[in-house]
């Protein structure tokens, strides 16, 4: 199939691009943001979707820029997967960015598509979407009104939904740093490599300083994708505490996954289970090495 016709506008500046969004959602018309195009134009071509005009940002000058600080890592919107995944300092500074990044697509969709794109297509089975709710990120959005930060918390609001209004640019996202001795893992099971993952886990676990009274010496959160509506974060440490048979019953009974014609949704809860564990013991692993060193 072929795309329904539509208008193309290639800004050069941010004004100019928020300036044509803005233009065109005052005069009730269909707009969408253009980026790598490696979601949106499968979606054109199978009329899933008939917007009558592209903001192509590729032309958008100040958009290409990944910025580390040891506070995090600041992505801008051109910034395509295969670029932020060979970033050594930014993977340093938060390593699940290149351990989930590793897990998108293939190498030629990560060559074009970027990772600000796939938070702002907001499919809950993107890797990047449960990096950026697990690290406690934020997506600054533009608009002719200015900017905003929103939380990762609130960016997703449902299945391909985000929070940006129809007017807004996502004009870069923010990764916060690994806390100092943390270990991170991000494992996943696809069909295929490159696939969409059947269910996907992130996990962050950082010692703490002693056991006292019983609470957990560690803290151990993991990030799930394809298992919910929009990427889920839990906090794991008293399941963990108390074994992996809870941690496995803890994941199980709070995801929601669905029934399609890749898996079944008892067969992706009984798998999540067990990748929350197998990603918390890889995360546990580096801590162990980090510790050694
Ligand atoms: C065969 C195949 C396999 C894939 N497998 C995976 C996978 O395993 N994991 C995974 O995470 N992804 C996967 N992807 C998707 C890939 O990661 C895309 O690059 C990504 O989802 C979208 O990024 P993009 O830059 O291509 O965005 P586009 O396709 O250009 O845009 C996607 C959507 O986001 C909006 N958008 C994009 N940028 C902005 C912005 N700056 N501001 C506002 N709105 C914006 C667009 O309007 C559109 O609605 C796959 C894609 C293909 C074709």
């Amino acid at each position: 199939m072929k795309p329904a016709p539509f208008r193309m506008y290639a800004p050069h500046t941010v004004a100019q691009a928020v300036a044509t969004l803005a233009a065109l959602e005052a005069e009730g018309q269909h707009a969408k943001v253009l980026a790598g195009g490696q979601s949106l134009v499968p979606v054109l071509a199978m009329r899933l979707a008939e917007p009558g005009h592209l903001v192509d940002i590729n032309g958008v000058a100040g958009l290409d820029a990944i910025d580390v600080s040891s506070a995090g890592v600041r992505v801008g919107a051109l910034v395509r997967h295969a670029e932020l995944l060979r970033h050594a300092e930014a993977n340093r500074v938060q390593p699940l960015l290149s351990q989930a990044l590793n897990l998108v697509a293939h190498a030629t969709i990560r060559n074009r598509g970027t990772t600000v794109g796939s938070l702002a297509h907001a499919d809950p089975s993107g890797e990047m979407t449960a990096v950026l709710v697990l690290t406690g990120g934020s997506v600054t959005a533009v608009s002719v009104r200015g900017e905003r930060e929103i939380p990762a918390a609130e960016f997703f609001v449902g299945p391909l939904e985000s929070s940006l209004a129809a007017d807004e640019l996502a004009l870069s996202a923010f990764f916060p740093a690994a806390p100092a001795g943390a270990g991170t893992a991000f494992v996943e099971m696809a069909r295929r490599h490159g696939d969409y993952a059947l269910s996907g886990v992130g996990a962050v676990v950082i010692p703490g300083p002693s056991r006292d009274e019983g609470a957990p010496t560690i803290s151990v959160s993991c990030g799930f994708l394809s298992v919910s509506e929009t990427p889920l974060v839990l906090d794991l440490s008293d399941a963990w505490a108390a074994g992996e048979d809870s941690v496995m019953a803890v994941v199980r009974a709070a995801i929601d996954p669905q029934d399609d014609i890749h898996a079944s949704a008892d067969y992706r809860r009984h798998i999540t289970g067990i990748l929350a564990v197998r990603a918390i013991r890889e995360a546990l692993a580096r801590v162990r090495e980090e510790q050694a060193a």
